[in-house]
């Protein structure tokens, strides 16, 4: 039953998507992705299982997951900006797609053992899918009421500091892509072939396009906290896998852990793009915020990540040392998510 559910899921996502093509010939990329991740019925965050999305059994793993050792860091950079802050009365912790809520509930685990800290925090987070919703609350009640959102409208209520945190949300969103042929820029987008199958399209651009690819809620959300830490102080740290200058097509389709074609599983493979840092940064720099920039694997281990797992691992047997020692290697050696993945630091 469930299986025949997901499967008309699949087709109605493509019979949606082949319907818009019928009728205007071409569908940019950027309403493709949008369709495919989040149709309010059909989309793959919208719509499937949280499990069947994150995990071994599910498309892909992520930091939160993969080492308890990151979120003790994350809550650390969070204590650094407390402290900057000075010890604002009321903390509002936001989180970007918070996921299964490992990352803040590792946070909140440590941040515990500062009283003063964690008595003044309210946690929002803004997620559209359903059973992550409710895997958050699950794991968030012990340590207090969590708020939930579709999106960064709440912000205009909260008139204090934020400190905001967003691993692997960006890379999410939908994008517009471009590309250059013989001297004329297309944007990319879908059509059909003579089998009625989804396939490539471009369609001329009128004006040359800044970026290979640009996504515009990106550019809006980050308006958005930028904003609110301008006028009300606060930090933010975005975390995703990405690049800072020169990269071209970076969309890609993964479905249960293999990289698929993007046309092959429309709203059941989580279709993502490398975050463009640098567009970010200057949004931020814009309103005359502060950002810092660095390789996730130096960002660790400035947070003091080699001595934390030391102490932990002089406390554990030599089994369960090894295998915290591999999470946090994939985290930061260079040649796996070390070099690749960067974080951004943005404050006033
Ligand atoms: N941060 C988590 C999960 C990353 S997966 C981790 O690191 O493990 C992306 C997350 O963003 C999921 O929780 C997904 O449901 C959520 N998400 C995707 N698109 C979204 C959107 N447009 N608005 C809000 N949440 C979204």
């Amino acid at each position: 039953m469930i299986l025949l559910e997901k499967e008309l899921h699949h087709n109605m996502i493509a019979e949606i998507i082949k319907e818009h093509i019928q009728k205007k010939g071409f569908l940019d990329l950027y309403t493709y992705i949008s369709l495919c991740q989040s149709h309010p019925e059909y989309g793959y965050y919208s719509n499937k299982e949280g499990v069947d999305i994150l995990g071994k059994k599910g498309d892909f793993v992520t930091s939160p997951e993969i080492s308890f050792v990151f979120n003790e860091i994350i809550a650390f950079w969070l204590i650094r900006q407390w402290e900057k802050a000075g010890r604002p009365e009321e903390i509002h912790l936001v989180e970007l797609g918070p996921g299964q809520g490992k990352l803040m509930e590792g946070i909140l685990k440590t941040l515990k053992k500062i009283p003063s800290f964690y008595a003044v925090c309210k946690i929002h987070f803004v997620e559209i899918n359903p059973t992550f919703q409710r895997l958050q609350k699950e794991k968030i009640s012990i340590f207090g009421e969590v708020y939930h959102y579709q999106n960064l409208g709440f912000l205009s209520k909260i008139k204090q500091p934020i400190f905001l945190i967003a691993n692997e949300f960006f890379d999410a969103l939908p994008v517009h892509q471009y590309m250059e042929k013989e001297g004329k820029w297309y944007e990319v987008g879908v059509g059909l072939n003579g089998q009625n199958k989804l396939q490539y399209a471009y369609a001329p651009c009128e004006n040359m396009p800044e970026s290979v690819e640009f996504q515009p809620d990106t550019v809006k959300i980050i308006e958005c906290i930028s904003e609110h830490i301008k006028q009300w102080g606060g930090a933010a740290l975005v975390i995703d896998y990405g690049y800072w200058e020169g990269q071209g097509d970076t969309v890609q389709a993964i479905y249960k852990h293999r990289h698929v074609g993007i046309f092959e599983y429309p709203g059941k493979a989580d279709i993502s793009v490398h975050v463009n840092f640098k567009n970010i940064a200057l949004q931020c720099n814009k309103r005359g915020l502060q950002y810092n920039i660095q390789t996730q694997r130096q960002f660790l281990l400035d947070f003091g990540i080699q001595l934390r797992l030391e102490q932990i691992c002089s406390q554990v047997d030599n089994v369960q040392a090894s295998l915290i020692c591999q999470g946090v290697d994939r985290l930061i050696d260079p040649s796996k998510m070390g070099q690749l993945f960067k974080v951004l630091h943005i404050e006033k």
